[in-house]
């Protein structure tokens, strides 16, 4: 069987003497020694100011429209994960959704203006497979509206721009690090931001609000990173490196083999270092995915529609019509990437996609 995704697992007693610590200190999770460690290494690796490792990807999302949303409207794609749009809805903020870019596939920074009303307290996007939103003209429409810009960079890990790294940019930045994200802690996510007192607001909120054993900086939730977490994120940190050229490999691969004659890639943007999180290919309609996905699963590999539906399809929305965002949703398919994946089984990956097409003209 060959998955869309394989968790990378560290050799395990390098997990397990890092776990070896946990004992003897006696000590679970808040605050503890390995979160610590994590936490300063997340730091240096990525080369960023200021970083809050988290329990999940989700809480870092609601924890910051918490802090900028206000209850008012936020402005987001409709091409992400389920959870960029239903943290606006938890934390009580009403999703607007703007149409994304056919080639970049984020948000479509000319139409963001004229989404604005003066209830808008903030703009969510998403840097969808680890591409960025047009980040320059973004920060220039949110410092002209005075708006709070925050980004799902949940795909992120590793990713630089102009030698930057991408969480350097926005209000604050999030990242997932799920078992089936490039990095991981198992369950796990960060919040990232550029100023101490920012940070001070997501800290007070990721612990309770809690200032000091009994005194209360104001609203928060429970969102610490334990130090089991801890400990798998530290194993499978020094691994990244390898990680990335790894998936890199795979992705080569299709390059070089898809027909691209009748499938498309995502563009990636200039000076983007990506990471090669995901592999999507765009189909020209949805049936000829339907036929290439079936057969695949024929011959037991499981490809993803990810990301489907476009979410102003999700019951709790009142429908706005982004019809970029629809048609990319039901175009779109993520192909396997992992380290592990083998070349035989990517010949036989891209020769069924390739013979399907063929067959039903695309
Ligand atoms: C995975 C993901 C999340 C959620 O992260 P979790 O760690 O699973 O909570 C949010 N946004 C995007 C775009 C994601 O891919």
């Amino acid at each position: 069987m060959i998955p869309v995704t394989k968790t990378f697992l560290p050799p395990q007693e390098e997990f397990q003497e890092l776990i070896s610590r946990i004992w003897k200190n006696q000590w679970l999770t808040n605050n503890g020694e390995l979160y610590k460690e994590f936490r300063k290494k997340l730091q240096s690796f990525l080369n960023v100011d200021f970083v809050i490792p988290t329990t999940n990807g989700t809480l870092p999302l609601q924890i910051a429209l918490n802090a900028f949303g206000n209850c008012g409207e936020v402005i987001t794609t409709p091409f992400s994960y389920v959870a960029t749009t239903s943290s606006i809805v938890w934390e009580k903020c009403t999703p607007v959704f703007v149409d994304i870019h056919k080639d970049y596939l984020t948000i479509d920074e000319t139409k963001i203006e004229a989404a604005i009303t003066p209830k808008t307290t903030a703009i969510l996007a998403t840097h969808v497979y680890g591409n960025a939103c047009n980040l320059e003209v973004l920060e220039k429409i949110a410092k002209k509206h005075s708006l709070k810009l925050i980004y799902d960079a949940a795909h992120c890990f590793g990713v630089t721009y102009k030698g930057n790294s991408i969480f350097n940019y926005g209000d604050v930045s999030t990242c997932s690090f799920h078992a089936t994200k490039l990095f991981h802690s198992g369950e796990g996510g960060a919040l990232f931001c550029k100023n101490k007192e920012i940070e001070k607001e997501l800290w007070f909120r990721h612990n309770f609000g809690h200032n000091g054993p009994e005194k209360f900086h104001g609203l928060g939730i429970n969102a610490k990173m334990s130090e089991l977490q801890a400990a798998m994120g530290l194993s499978v940190l020094p691994y990244v490196n390898f990680i990335i050229e790894e998936r890199k490999k795979v992705c080569d691969f299709y390059d070089v083999s898809l027909n691209f004659n009748v499938l498309r890639r995502q563009k990636i943007r200039e000076g983007l270092k990506w990471n090669y999180a995901y592999y999507p290919i765009i189909f020209k309609n949805e049936s000829t995915l339907i036929e290439v996905k079936q057969k695949m699963e024929e011959n037991n590999i499981f490809a993803r529609r990810y990301f489907f539906p476009s979410l102003e399809k999700l019951p709790y929305i009142k429908t706005s019509l982004c019809p970029i965002a629809e048609h990319i949703s039901t175009s779109v398919l993520c192909l396997p990437v992992y380290v592990g994946l083998q070349e035989n089984d990517l010949v036989q990956i891209t020769s069924i996609i390739n013979s399907c097409l063929n067959n039903y003209g695309a």
